[in-house]
């Protein structure tokens, strides 16, 4: 007898001969029935199946990369939900271990066997937390002091990566920004100054800043703070946003001062899953000193036969990336890490000169202290191109590589630039594609008869405002 369900859904069901391939996938409602996994499987995975392959993804910071153990390892743990610390207790001691590892190598002068510091989504969960601790301590000096604690406010270039916006806003804290020009690209210290008061609750230079990839001079910051709180009374401190820098400078600059031997740098953080060199999402914040962690956001847990400290704005949340942490800790060891940032800024380093040498485009800086740069057109061939690097990245899009362009921020937002970020996973080989697909696109931009959209919109921008490099720009924030 013929089985006439065979469409329908069982264990004989060929997924492409299943009803089910034949009809949209659901948008509003859920669908009456089940389906078989397989069909299931299929129809999630062929929705995302068009989408960049996430190692030519050179926008993204975020690791795209680890070994077959390391994934081994988090997709076994994909079930643990960190928070249960009662029915899995080593994993909370394994946290305790990455926050030591990573407070050492920002050279914390805190003595106890814990280190302090926090586990985090990623470095937007710990900037918050390093600025909700500034915040507090600001606070209960100010109280203390019989004081008004209502008009805080916190300092920062205009480099800032959007986390910063949102702290300002979800806390009501106000943001003051340091403008970042064409001769000062990174903060001005001696500005930055300039900008605090006694409602200052802490100053925020970046190791890494997101649109150029430089890096603010917190040693000179560091020197500027001293003084102004000699003078003024005021208590300025410095929380640092080294989302990347954190995991560069220790191996690959280990000589400059930027972290915790710096005096009044009280806090840092950064991203496990950027140059942590750990899937998504990981980040860490770690503290000078115990003090600098205000009781009211750190909640212990004393059942581990040592106090482990809890602080954190999720309640349940992923193990996996403390286990992949942990795992890249013991797998690279210093020299591991090393080695791989070493790579990942020769590659860079090799994509800038390159770049740099073609005829359309300079360099936005000559040097290149992380594995990112940014270079815009010349202006003399801006002047009359047909193309513009929003082209160019529509045309890099076709083979495969996402390479961003975007405005850079307020004073500067005429210049259109395009980045590239090179992590674990982008080899030599891959950058002379890239470079030989760039090429090869340009050729085909200089051959274009008339301008392109965005060329004519740039134009018409520039009747009115008679700059050359003013463009309407998406307005896109970065990531
Ligand atoms: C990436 C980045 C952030 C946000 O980090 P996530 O890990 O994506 O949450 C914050 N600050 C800087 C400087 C960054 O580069």
């Amino acid at each position: 007898m013929k089985d006439l369900n065979f469409r329908k859904g069982d264990a004989k069901t060929d997924v492409f001969g299943s009803d089910e391939m034949l009809q949209p996938a659901p948008v509003d409602k859920i669908p009456d029935g089940p389906t078989t996994p397989q069909i299931a499987y299929q129809m999630v995975k062929d929705e995302t199946f068009a989408q960049t392959q996430p190692r030519l993804n050179l926008a993204t910071f975020v690791t795209t990369y680890m070994d077959d153990y390391a994934t081994k390892l988090m997709n076994e743990a994909i079930n643990i939900n960190y928070i249960d610390e009662t029915e899995y207790p080593r994993i909370a001691v394994m946290n305790g271990k990455c926050i030591n590892i990573v407070a050492n190598l920002w050279n914390t002068p805190e003595q106890e066997k814990w280190k302090s510091g926090a586990l985090a989504i990623g470095s937007s969960e710990a900037c918050m937390l390093g600025g909700v601790a500034a915040w507090l301590r600001w606070r209960k000096r100010r109280k203390e002091a019989g004081k008004p604690y209502d008009k805080p406010n916190f300092v920062i270039s205009t480099g800032f990566q959007v986390v910063w916006e949102k702290f300002a806003q979800l806390w009501q804290i106000e943001m003051r920004q340091v403008p970042l020009t064409l001769d000062k690209t990174t903060l001005d210290p001696e500005e930055a100054l300039k900008m605090c008061d006694e409602n200052t609750i802490c100053i925020v230079p970046i190791q890494g800043v997101t649109w150029t990839g430089l890096n603010d001079d917190v040693e000179a910051l560091d020197k500027a703070v001293d003084a102004y709180n000699a003078k003024t009374g005021n208590e300025v401190c410095i929380h640092v946003d080294a989302a990347t820098g954190g995991f560069i400078l220790p191996f690959l600059n280990p000589e400059v001062k930027w972290d915790f031997r710096l005096k009044w740098v009280l806090s840092i953080s950064t991203s496990g899953h950027k140059f942590g060199l750990v899937y998504p999402g990981l980040g860490w914040v770690v503290w000078k000193d115990k003090k600098y962690l205000p009781d009211e956001m750190s909640f212990s847990v004393n059942y581990l036969g040592a106090n482990i400290t809890q602080v954190g704005l999720n309640f349940s949340r992923p193990a996996a990336q403390i286990l992949g942490q942990y795992y890249q800790f013991i797998r690279l060891g210093f020299e591991g890490y090393k080695a791989i940032q070493y790579n990942s800024m020769e590659i860079t380093k090799y994509l800038h000169e390159q770049i740099g040498k073609m005829t359309p485009f300079v360099n936005y800086s000559n040097e290149v202290v992380n594995p990112l740069f940014i270079w815009y057109m010349k202006p003399e061939y801006d002047k009359n191109a047909k193309w513009t690097l929003y082209d160019l990245q529509d045309k890099l899009k076709q083979s495969g590589w996402m390479v961003p362009a975007y405005t850079l921020p307020e004073n500067i937002q005429n210049y259109v630039v395009m980045r590239i970020v090179v992590r674990q996973g982008f080899s030599r080989d891959m950058a002379d594609m890239l470079l030989n697909d760039i090429n090869n696109a340009i050729a085909d931009l200089e051959k274009l008869e008339y301008p392109t959209p965005t060329r004519i919109s740039i134009n018409k921008q520039e009747e009115i405002k008679g700059s050359v490099f003013t463009h309407t720009g998406s307005g896109k924030k970065v990531k």
